[in-house]
């Protein structure tokens, strides 16, 4: 069975295997395993010695949650790109957290670089601006690189929420001084198991916000200096064992693979494969090619009485494949991800089993509405 969702993944079988035995959290061998992901995960970020990276039991969104708690003052303000269903999640999360939370829609198109600095101008009590590198409702990928510059030229701080992104699309934080952190996961780009993510900090910013977090488990400045008392394999609260020593595997993977620019080419071909696929059997994806990233396709549903997602998503099972039972976009749609342990060819033999399962439900009409 081929996962293809965008998140968690279809992974490797190294990968799995590593996850096949026990560990102790505190064992040396684990310390060092848990180090070395660190480092790894450092290295793939750009970082260097102004920056950490700290890792935390849970989905995405814990270390999204943290990141927020951890950095956004409570006399500050976070301006939301409003880019779809994951942004609208920061923004939940900040009000839970406390915070003064805005948005800036950016709609279906582009970020405008003067729009968000008049906005920045205009509201001086914005510190943060959070920004979805890989908008995993849509599909589009926004250049965070270049808006965090905007943002930064203004005297503002930037969280980057690059879960769907890290691993792929390019990331210098180095270049980036105006980011203070970039939240990942192992189980997207990485291809790694869920239940561990990361924060990737600047440890300036993280010395000047201790105390700020109003949790204890999600302050990202207490978990630092944690690991500056007892070491980078060290951990405050139970990790994730298997998901961090497969991470490890899924780390070196990556590497044999050529890294993140080989990586993106991949999917980049998973992508075309799959658009142009789609597009072969007369369904239309939600985006131009233009605007299409290379992680996750939305394709609209066939607008025939015979469509049912749940039913496609079944038939498609049977053959092979999984995909997501929802959408989240306007339309309805079906949502392909391209990124895991799968190739092109995954993606031809996938329309292949979408066009069978459209054939067994009768679907006459493949066009939407
Ligand atoms: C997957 C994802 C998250 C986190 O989701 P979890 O279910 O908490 O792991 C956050 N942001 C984006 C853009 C994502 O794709």
């Amino acid at each position: 069975m081929l996962l293809l969702t965008p998140g968690p993944v279809t992974t490797h079988h190294e990968t799995r295997h590593a996850a096949s035995q026990d560990y102790a959290p505190w064992d040396m061998q684990f310390r060092e395993i848990l180090a070395r992901v660190r480092d790894r995960v450092l290295t793939l970020a750009g970082g260097g010695n102004q920056h950490t990276v700290l890792p935390l039991a849970g989905s995405g969104h814990f270390a999204v949650e943290a990141a927020i708690r951890t950095f956004v003052p409570l006399d500050g303000r976070l301006l939301v790109l409003q880019s779809g269903e994951y942004s609208s999640r920061i923004a939940r999360l900040a009000t839970e957290a406390g915070c003064d939370v805005a948005t800036f829609d950016i709609g279906t198109s582009l970020v405008d670089p003067h729009a968000l600095t008049a906005r920045l101008r205009a509201d001086p009590g914005i510190s943060h601006v959070a920004i979805v590198y890989s908008e995993t409702s849509t599909g589009r990928i926004l250049d965070a690189p270049a808006l965090a510059h905007t943002v930064g030229a203004c005297g503002r701080r930037v969280l980057i929420d690059a879960i769907s992104a890290f691993g792929a699309l390019p990331l210098d934080v180095t270049a980036l001084p105006m980011v203070d952190c970039v939240t990942v996961t192992a189980n997207k780009c990485l291809e790694g198991l869920a239940g561990i993510s990361f924060s990737v900090a600047r440890i300036d910013r993280l010395l000047e916000c201790q105390g700020r977090a109003r949790s204890w488990s999600l302050d990202l400045a207490d978990l630092y200096r944690h690991t500056l008392k007892w070491g980078s394999g060290s951990h405050r609260f139970t990790p994730s064992p298997q998901a961090i020593a497969s991470l490890d595997v899924a780390l070196g993977l990556l590497d044999r693979e050529g890294g993140p620019v080989a990586r993106l080419q991949r999917y980049t071909s998973n992508m075309t494969t799959l658009y142009e696929g789609v597009q072969s059997l007369g369904l239309r994806p939600t985006l131009p090619f233009r605007d299409q990233g290379p992680i996750v396709v939305n394709v609209l549903a066939p607008a025939d009485p015979a469509w049912n997602l749940q039913h496609f998503v079944d038939l498609l099972k049977r053959r092979g494949f999984l995909i997501s039972n929802f959408f989240n976009t306007a339309e309805p749609s079906f949502r392909v991800g391209c990124i895991g342990a799968i190739m092109p060819d995954d993606l031809a033999q996938a329309v292949d089993a979408m066009s069978n399962a459209m054939h067994d439900m009768g679907i006459q009409h493949r066009r939407a509405a």
